[in-house]
Order: C-alpha cells, then structure tokens, then sequence
C-alpha cells in the first residue's frame, strides 16, 4: 500500500487572489485540477496564491475578501478538500523561505528575461517593486516544495514553469538530487483566453476594459451583456481562425469549454449562425455552467468555520510535505542545524 502510494505523482498549481478568477482561470488551470484530483494515480496540492498577489498594490480588505472568495470558488467548483491538499500560501512559511535560497541559485538576467515581469512592469510603472521582480522565483519555491511533478497552468505560465525547471536541475548538479524537475500541463482547449473586447490579449483580471473579462462570479445578465457586446468581426461566418477571426474563435473556445463539447463539434453546431445568435448561445452555456457553482459559492462563503477548517486542515497537511523539503534543502546548502 505504502509503495503504491509513494508512486503517486504529484501535482501543484495555483491562483493569485487578485481580484475575482475570470473564465480563463477555469479553462487554463482549474478544469485540469478538478479532472486530476479524480485520477488515483496524483497527489494534487492546490493553493490560493495570497503572496503573490502583493506584487501589485492592494486594498487589504478586497484583497482579503478574494482570498476567501478563491477559496470558497475553488469548492464550488469541486475541489474537494478530502481528495485534495487545499491551502492559503501564507499559511506555509516554508514557501517564503525557499524562495530566499532559491533567489541565490537564479541568475539576475534570467528572472530579467520573464515576458510576464516585462508586461507587468510597462502596464504598472509606478510600482515595479523587487516583489514582482521575484515572482518567478517564489512560484519555483512554490512547485519545488512539494516535489511536484506536473504543474497544471494556462500558457501564460509556461516560461515560469520553465524557469522552475531550469532552477531544480541546477540545484540538483550542484549538489545532488533534491527536487522533482516539474512539467506544464496544459489544456487541448483553452490554454489562452483572449479578452472579449480586444480578442489578441489575454483576458485577465486586472484588464483595464472590465467588459473584456468575464469573471466566474459575474451575474447572469452581467455575463450575458458582456458576450453580447464581444468583440467580432466583419465576415459572417462562425469558424475557427485563429489568425484572421480572433474574436470568433475565442468564442468559439469559450462555448467549447463551457458547453462540454469539442471545437469541431462547436464549429458545425453555428454553421450557418449569425453572429448574435452565436454570442447569446455562448453566453447561455457559460451561465448554465456557472450557475450550480454560484450557488455552491454562496452557500459556502456564509459558512466561514468550515472555510477556516479547511483552510486548517490543507494548511497542516501541506506544511508536513513543505518542511521535508526545506530542511533537506537547508542541509544540503550547509546551514547549520538548530
Ligand atoms: P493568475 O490569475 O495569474 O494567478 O493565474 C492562475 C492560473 O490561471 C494560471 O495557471 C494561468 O496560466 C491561468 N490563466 C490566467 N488567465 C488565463 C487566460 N486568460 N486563459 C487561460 N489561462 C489563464
């Protein structure tokens, strides 16, 4: 028994709390958890991001509210704290303090060359805090801590991943084999979803259009006029084209994801559709998705004990894995023990 479970792999991911989790989040990361933690063979350790998120500047008390509100999301969606490590980052110390070893073992230039750092520093100038500089390297703690294997993320976060790879293995020649060298998973569908009001960027929870994103917790007729006003094109044909109908076919991504069906199946469904009757279908599949869970949200936000429970329970089983690592790491580097 204790062999088979030694076996499993282990799979870590996670979501910043900064703002409310869009329809991206779902399609890029959290359907792929939800669909892994079913499969016998991984141990799934899931977590609210909460110290990444100051990067960026916050109102403490909104961002408290998303850290509880990811949490309770992640429930409603079917994380299930009893197949899954479910836990906030700052509960787990060991997080912080890997990091700082691990900032001594990545080069300057390396963390410089990160596309998302880059993005990120020209759209918020005034605030390019050493923080978000780090943010790569603390998502490498992140994933290194609990030996995890595959990584399930939206490509937005490939080059982190790639990052945390490059990391591991230097650590590992360095001294000798230490951490499980991770991979990206990644959806078929849905890896990228654009915005809806300007389709050729991503649509993210801090866009400056908040038309553009969809959030996971929008009311209906909020989400249903934020599809009828998508952005599409001047042809009349529903078909995935990538380069020529980005508009189209994120939303014909979005319908594919939220509808259950494929891309191919979703294509021939709006043959021969205008374009309103395409947008209205798609914001209804979205809607029906997100119904259960809304409802499954609001029952489980009113109901703080059991959130802290869990939040408790992940915190204590998470800190058990993460302090195995650390003080492996710590010998190795030649910290003395207390
Ligand atoms: P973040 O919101 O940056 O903490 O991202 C949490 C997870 O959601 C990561 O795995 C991202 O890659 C994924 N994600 C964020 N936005 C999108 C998007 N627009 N499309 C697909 N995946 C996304």
């Amino acid at each position: 028994m204790e062999a088979e479970e030694a076996k499993k792999k282990v799979v870590f991911s996670a979501v910043k709390p900064t703002g409310s989790m869009t329809l991206g989040n779902y399609a890029g990361a959290l359907a792929n958890w939800v669909a892994m933690q079913s499969d016998p063979s991984y141990d799934c350790f899931y977590c609210v991001a909460d110290l990444h998120s100051i990067t960026v500047d916050v109102p403490p008390a909104e961002f408290r509210k998303d850290t509880l509100d990811d949490l309770a999301t992640y429930l409603a969606l079917g994380l299930n704290p009893e197949k899954s490590v479910l836990f906030l980052q700052s509960h787990v110390s060991a997080h912080a303090e890997l990091a700082w070893v691990l900032n001594c073992h990545t080069q300057f230039g390396e963390a410089r060359r990160m596309t998302q750092f880059k993005e990120k520093s020209k759209r918020a100038p005034e605030n390019v805090n050493v923080g978000l500089f780090d943010y790569p390297v603390l998502m490498a703690a992140d994933i290194l801590l609990y030996q995890a294997e595959l990584v399930p993320v939206g490509q937005d976060q490939k080059q982190h991943v790639e990052l945390a790879r490059t990391i591991a293995q230097r650590f590992n020649n360095k001294y000798s084999p230490t951490f499980t060298v991770p991979e990206p998973i990644m959806p078929k569908v849905g890896t990228k979803l654009y915005s809806l009001q300007n389709p050729t960027a991503k649509m993210s929870k801090t866009d400056e259009n908040p038309a553009g994103s969809v959030l996971l917790l929008d009311p209906p007729e909020e989400i249903m006029r934020k599809f009828k006003r998508a952005v599409t094109d001047s042809d009349t044909c529903v078909k995935f084209d990538r380069a020529n109908k980005p508009g189209i076919s994120n939303l014909l991504t979005i319908y594919s994801v939220f509808a259950g069906v494929s891309l191919a199946a979703a294509e021939k469904e709006f043959q021969g559709s205008d374009y309103a009757a395409f947008k209205q279908r798609t914001g209804e599949a979205v809607c029906a998705f997100l119904a259960p869970v809304q409802k499954e949200y609001k029952r489980l936000i009113a109901d703080k004990a059991y959130l802290s429970q869990v939040m408790k329970d992940g915190a204590e089983r998470a800190r058990r894995m993460a302090y195995k690592t650390l003080s492996k790491v710590y010998r190795k580097v030649g910290f003395v023990q207390p």
